[in-house]
């Protein structure tokens, strides 16, 4: 919660005056609301989370209307003003400690299957401050058991157009900076012209569409998006309007976690319980934005008998990564310092989905290229090692998707007793033979992109050369690696607990985005996705935030 000690600071008289304003401090004075003023008074919208999905639902609303009044918690507090790509790279440092874990694994998922649910970060700005920021949109065949209306809404022109003007989303082919360039040129036309004869079940490919233009700043080359700087940006613009009375102001409680919706029986939520106290809901909406599982660990506690198929889908993506190079000499003469990012889609026999997204470096001289390739990686980056061994080489970083099913029941999310309402779900997720099967054909088609990009004519591709993990350092050989190497245990991009439909029967939230049979809570995220794809989340996160909020705008 915030304190303002001193909003009119005495400037050194009659007395000093505070001597050790803090970061979190400082914030709170700028843009977040004390607790009492925010108990006053009466909103129409609450919105829990502050990441992707919470700020587009924001950001719509007061375009549409900019006297709604909003109130937003954030259980987090400040700590990256934006990106942590965009930051000196000693800010990395702490990037990876964020993480945590509000759920317990299953004995079975820790253990058998021995897969790793990636975590959340709790914080102002959510996952958005170091996520990667690829963006694919889902074709309408992408879409499998979504509901045939909401597949309607995604066709409507510009209805992509949106999600992607929020999150600054650009191809990497145009991305106005001397990094990427002629690489990445050559790179999109040998795939798009080598993809169907050596990725037999790819169905797409070419350069992909990143979230890095800067919204301030047009041409200023590659700066990933957080919505840090737009939440604060929408509470300073709200606040100067408000002043002309003009628009009402936007009201941040951060550090302030959620942890029941206390109702009244016939599916009116009466009252947040919070960390900071509780707040009367009166006539506002909530809107939970706070990720998968933390909105179905909320919602299942308040009305876990209403809602009889909360849990009982579980999806999200597993995960396969290749590092790979092929010597310059296969390339038109590329720059000192080049990069390079494309995507490809793909589907097995069985129907499930993945997704190649391809990072690609040319560096000459590693070591003065590092701050810089830490600033516009795509993706995951090469090792400082694999990197310096390469000089005349170009490297690859290939990260696959694979589809997580929806059918598989084994994988679920429930309750299970525990004290803390915000932690008490366990979850469970293995992969079935439909996944196995599809790891299969993905981690093929890793290695057969990797032929496509490799030369010009894929009859006669230039040899790759594969990263082999040799315990704490590695080699490169002609083969591939083997599958433990290339199979990560981390599952991400979860999603599907409180799946959309038409029919109570078989979903949870209604095409209104209100759980069945709940009146005044509306659910955003990933938790909606019938199915998960193999396509980047976070666009249709922003795309489904942005519906809601013309519908209850
Ligand atoms: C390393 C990494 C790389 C990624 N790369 C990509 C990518 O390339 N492309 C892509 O599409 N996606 C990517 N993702 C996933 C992407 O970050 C998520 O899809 C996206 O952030 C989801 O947005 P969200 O708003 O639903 O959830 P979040 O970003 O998780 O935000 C949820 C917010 O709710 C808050 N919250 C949670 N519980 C409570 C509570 N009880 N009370 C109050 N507040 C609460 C959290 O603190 C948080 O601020 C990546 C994620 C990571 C970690």
């Amino acid at each position: 919660m915030s304190i303002h000690p001193d909003r009119t600071p005495s400037r050194g008289y009659p007395a000093p005056g505070p001597q050790s304003p803090g970061a979190g401090q400082l914030i709170g004075n700028a843009y977040c609301t004390g607790w009492q003023q925010v108990q006053a008074a009466r909103y129409d919208v609450i919105v829990i989370g502050t990441g992707p999905a919470g700020v587009a639902f924001i950001e719509r609303t007061l375009a549409r209307n900019p006297h709604a009044a909003i109130l937003v918690l954030e259980r987090g507090g400040y700590w990256l003003p934006a990106h942590v790509q965009t930051l000196p790279a000693a800010f990395r440092a702490i990037a990876g400690d964020a993480t945590t874990y509000p759920w317990t694994r299953s004995a079975a998922m820790a253990t058998d299957a021995r897969l790793v649910q990636a975590g959340m970060v709790p914080m102002l700005g959510g996952r958005s401050t170091c996520w990667h920021g690829w963006c694919t949109a889902p074709r309408p065949d992408q879409l499998r058991g979504w509901p045939q209306s909401l597949v309607e809404r995604t066709r409507h022109p510009g209805f992509w157009d949106d999600p992607r003007a929020f999150l600054h989303v650009t191809g990497a082919d145009r991305i106005d900076d001397s990094v990427y360039g002629s690489l990445q040129r050559q790179l999109d036309i040998r795939l798009r012209d080598n993809f169907q004869r050596c990725v037999p079940s790819a169905l797409d490919a070419g350069a992909a569409p990143l979230a890095v233009q800067h919204a301030e700043r047009p041409g200023a080359g590659f700066h990933k998006f957080s919505t840090v700087g737009t939440l604060l940006g929408l509470q300073q613009r709200q606040k100067a309007l408000a002043a002309q009375g003009q628009a009402c102001e936007l009201h941040i409680v951060d550090r302030c976690t959620v942890d029941l919706l206390l109702h009244d029986g016939d599916g009116r939520v009466t009252t947040l319980e919070t960390g900071c106290g509780p707040i009367r809901v009166g006539d506002a909406k909530i809107v939970l934005a706070m990720g998968a599982i933390p909105s179905a660990t909320l919602l299942m506690n308040a009305f876990g008998a209403l809602l009889p198929h909360a849990g009982k889908r579980y999806t999200g993506h597993l995960m396969s990564r290749v590092t790979a190079r092929v010597k310059r000499s296969a390339f038109r003469e590329a720059g000192a310092l080049e990069l390079g990012a494309h995507v490809l889609h793909g589907r097995a026999d069985n129907g499930l989905q993945y997704q190649v997204q391809v990072s690609a470096f040319a560096s000459r001289d590693p070591v003065r290229d590092a701050a810089t390739i830490a600033a516009e990686a795509p993706d995951a980056v090469p090792s400082l090692a694999q990197l310096q061994e390469s000089e005349h080489w170009v490297l690859f970083v290939c990260t696959a998707l694979g589809e997580i099913g929806e059918e598989n029941c084994e994988n679920w999310m429930r309750l299970d007793g525990g004290a803390d309402p915000a932690t008490n779900i366990t979850l469970q997720l293995q992969a079935g033979p439909m996944e196995t099967a599809l790891w299969d054909v993905m981690d093929d088609a890793i290695c057969q992109t990797m032929v496509a990009l490799a030369g010009r004519d894929a009859a006669a591709p230039a040899a790759v050369e594969y990263w082999i993990d040799e315990g704490s350092s590695g080699c490169w050989q002609g083969v591939r690696p083997p599958r433990r190497q290339v199979r990560s245990h981390l599952v991400v991009d979860e999603a599907s607990p409180l799946w959309i439909g038409e029919d109570p029967s078989s979903s949870v939230v209604g095409l209104d985005y209100r759980p069945h049979g709940v009146r005044n809570v509306y659910v955003t995220g990933a938790a909606l996705f019938p199915t998960a794809g193999a396509w980047n989340p976070t666009l249709a996160v922003c795309g489904l935030a942005q519906d809601l909020a013309d519908r209850i705008g």
